[in-house]
């Protein structure tokens, strides 16, 4: 396989932890922040951070259309936390003016697992991986509803939380922070570049 240059988006946000796993995974990665660069990447990782403040600096740079076009033409692409919410198709409580990419037919609602809590850990048993992953919430988005074709890889208390639909592969949770590298791992095998 032709090492595959994946972007990680890095207009807020997470961005720094999920460049330098895939690079360990031996990708070639390049931080995002222009259409121009989003036009060289073969895959892309929508890191976790504010959704609506990436969504209005996709908006600002002139991204969320040339995106919009990536993926409708099949982009691989990996959100994680915001990016869940940026990639879903409805986002329950969002602002009037955040956009949501529909690359993914769920419904989200932001920090839904309750402001209180904030943040929280949970041992997940994952499809494709043999052991429990520790995953890190971090005000993460709840997913109401998942449609037909979303696969469901991991749930807590029978929420989906780790979610497959295509080429998009979304968590409600922060892979990039729990010191394993399998989620990001499975990912990059998967990519069919
Ligand atoms: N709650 C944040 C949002 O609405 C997401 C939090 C995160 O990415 N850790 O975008």
């Amino acid at each position: 396989m032709v090492t595959p240059t994946v972007g990680v988006l890095a207009l807020q946000g997470a961005f720094a932890a999920h460049a330098a796993i895939l690079e360990s995974l031996g990708a070639n990665t390049v931080e995002v922040r222009t259409s121009e660069q989003l036009a060289d990447v073969d895959a892309l990782v929508v890191p976790g951070g504010e959704s609506t403040t990436m969504s209005m600096l996709l908006e600002r740079s002139a991204m969320l259309e040339p995106l919009r076009q990536r993926m409708a033409d099949g982009l691989p692409t990996f959100g994680t936390c915001a990016g869940m919410i940026l990639l879903a198709t409805e986002i329950s409580d969002g602002r009037p003016d955040q956009h949501a990419l529909g690359a993914v037919d769920i419904s989200v609602t932001r920090n839904g697992y309750g402001r209180q809590i904030d943040s929280f850990e949970s041992d997940l048993d994952v499809v494709g991986l043999d052991a429990p992953f520790h995953a890190v919430f971090i005000r993460a988005p709840l997913v109401g509803r998942s449609g037909p074709a979303v696969e469901v890889l991991a749930s807590v208390d029978g929420d989906p939380v780790l979610c497959r639909q295509g080429n998009v592969l979304v968590s409600a949770f922060h892979p990039e922070l729990s010191d394993d590298d399998r989620i990001h791992r499975q990912w990059i095998e998967s990519l069919d570049l």
